[in-house]
């Protein structure tokens, strides 16, 4: 089966081109959509990983029939048109990766959508919520350990244990406290995308990320980065991916992963109903998407929508 990655990055993990390209025909991936990430004043650094456009543009470059580039620059900019059509000049077919710490409801967002679309652009983004961080002061054993017990280890499931020992117990406490900061979240705003999709319906929208993601089932978890157990009802994402045509998303990371593993009966019926909207691909993971979603006996011409013709449709060869 002909396969597209729609969601991969170079110069992440050591990734360069030539790596990249390897790692592509190990997995007999014809094109890949490589992405950028891009914001001026990350303001938790340690959550921050820039990934330039150079180094896109570079890969396709070397390897035009197999890397699409893609660039979101960040709507902080006063250049973004300039950057848009230099970006465009050099192969650019796509905005993304968008992971910025900002809202759908700003203004800014908007302004962002009219040059994004004048230029008839597919707009790949990422939603996370809002949470506290930890932030460590000093790279020592000590402050290692707290940054990943309170930031993620065993899926949230450690930061809640401690939080509510340390406030009962005083251990700690002033000091997890001091160093929590506040993290505003990525393009989370659920109604503020929706008002969005219907302003700009001609505009290709490509969702993806824990927060995306968790909300393929109607309850949400208080305490899990990404919810896991069986999903009794869908949630928000099937009603969107239903009602606008222009909204897709990409299956990647751990997020996409993980919401069509939790459920795989779920799972099987999600992608079923939108096979024409969901795009493979795996963000540099190995958790072994493609495997995940062969075991979920979809038909053959709705896997190949995932696996290939949804993104060849959206960006043909
Ligand atoms: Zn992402």
């Amino acid at each position: 089966m002909r396969k597209i990655d729609a969601h991969l990055h170079v110069e992440l993990q050591g990734l360069d081109a030539d790596r990249l390209i390897t790692y592509m025909d190990n997995h007999s991936i014809e094109r890949c959509w490589l992405l950028t990430w891009e914001e001026e004043e990350a303001p938790i650094e340690s959550l921050y990983q820039h990934i330039s456009p150079e180094e896109v543009f570079n890969a396709h470059e070397k390897y035009p029939d197999r890397v699409i580039p893609f660039y979101a620059p960040d709507p902080k900019t006063d250049r973004l048109e300039q950057k848009i059509i230099h970006a465009k000049n050099n192969g650019m077919r796509g905005c993304g990766e968008l992971k910025v710490t900002r809202r759908w409801e700003e203004r800014r967002m908007e302004s962002y959508l009219k040059v994004i679309y004048r230029h008839r652009l597919p707009l790949l983004f990422h939603m996370e919520e809002p949470r506290m961080h930890y932030v460590p002061d000093n790279p020592g054993l000590a402050e290692k350990t707290l940054n990943v017990l309170l930031n993620g280890a065993l899926n949230g499931v450690v930061k809640n244990f401690l939080l509510r020992f340390s406030k009962k117990t005083s251990i700690l406490k002033d000091h997890i406290e001091d160093h929590l900061t506040y993290f505003p979240g990525y393009l989370h705003d659920f109604a503020g995308l929706e008002k969005r999709l219907k302003q700009f319906p001609s505009q290709v929208f490509i969702a993806h990320g824990p927060h995306f993601w968790n909300h393929i089932a109607s309850d949400r978890s208080e305490i899990l980065f990404h919810d896991k157990g069986r999903i009794d009802r869908f949630g928000i994402i099937d009603r969107l991916l239903s009602r606008y045509e222009n909204l897709y998303c990409d299956v990647s990371g751990k997020s996409g992963f993980n919401a069509m593993r939790r459920d795989p009966e779920k799972a099987r019926l999600f992608l079923e109903k939108h096979h024409r909207k969901i795009l493979f691909g795996t963000d540099n993971t190995s958790f072994g998407h493609e495997d995940l979603i062969r075991s979920l006996q979809l038909p053959a011409d709705k896997l190949e929508n995932i696996f290939y013709r949804n993104a060849d449709r959206l960006i043909p060869a």
